[in-house]
């Protein structure tokens, strides 16, 4: 039988987007709703929801997909630590895809930023800077928040070590500090630069996004494939086989 997905922020970027990655793929969309329309309704004619909206909403459509017992893709950024928690407790009740980023390039730097987090000790300095597009709404991206979590466990530090931005006389840097820093502007889809800093080298791993297509081809992708997996949270790295 089709698949038949549930896009949900179907007026937003992301959700044209997936809308079109699903035509282009065969995917059948059965509904595609946004602020106002009845989730429940549109999901009954659906088999997974591929959600890109607002952190806002997340809470309610899992609740959703837990009841109706239905597979979910969560794109959506923006969870404070704490909240994410709770929903992943909510999320592992049924096949859930939940990725801060989908593209398979961004992927792969999570796992060459694992790498040389472990290669490279506490004297080469970790900083990741990321630019979005002037309409976003969060800070730091949903990909940066996971580039730091990579480097924070390889390096068995936690939240505390992040440094948001620096102003004013912030001292010097210190080993244990791990930086972000946010940058905002014109239509940029999403860059990210992850740098590892030594007295004497650096290296740098980035990664530029330039049509916002990859991410709605990789939650579509997400989507065939979680519809076949047991209850719980799984990431694009499971759905792209990248799991060593
Ligand atoms: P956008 O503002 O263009 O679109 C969001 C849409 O969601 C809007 O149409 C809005 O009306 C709708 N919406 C808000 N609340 C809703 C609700 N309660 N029910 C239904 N619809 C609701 O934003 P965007 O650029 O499309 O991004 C959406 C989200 O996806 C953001 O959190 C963004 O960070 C994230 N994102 C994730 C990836 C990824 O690969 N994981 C890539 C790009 C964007």
């Amino acid at each position: 039988m089709a698949l038949n997905i549930l896009i949900n922020g179907a007026k937003g970027r992301m959700g044209q987007a997936v809308a079109a990655a699903a035509k282009a793929a065969g995917v059948n969309v059965g509904a595609a709703i946004d602020v106002g329309d009845n989730a429940a309704d549109a999901l009954a004619r659906c088999d997974v929801i591929i959600d890109f909206s607002s952190h806002q909403t997340t809470r309610a459509l899992l609740e959703l997909a837990v009841k109706e017992r239905k597979a979910i893709v969560i794109g959506t950024t923006g969870h404070a630590a704490g909240e994410r928690q709770e929903l992943l407790a909510l999320a592992a009740k049924v096949p859930c895809v939940w990725a801060g980023n989908f593209s398979v390039g961004v992927n792969l730097l999570f796992a060459l930023t694992q790498r040389a987090a472990s290669v490279l000790g506490a004297e080469y300095d970790a900083e990741v800077v990321e630019m979005h597009h002037r309409f976003k709404k969060d800070a730091p991206s949903g990909t940066a928040a996971r580039l730091l979590e990579i480097i924070l466990q390889e390096r068995k530090l936690d939240v505390s070590a992040l440094r948001h931005g620096r102003s004013g006389i912030t001292g010097e840097r210190r080993s244990t500090e791990v930086g972000i820093h946010a940058l905002r502007g014109g239509d940029v889809v999403g860059d990210h630069t992850v740098m590892f800093a030594a007295l004497g080298e650096r290296i740098e791993l980035t990664h530029k996004a330039s049509d916002r297509a990859i991410f709605a081809q990789g939650a579509v992708r997400a989507a065939q494939w979680v519809i076949g997996q047991k209850p719980g949270v799984y990431d694009m790295q499971d759905v792209l086989g990248l799991r060593s």
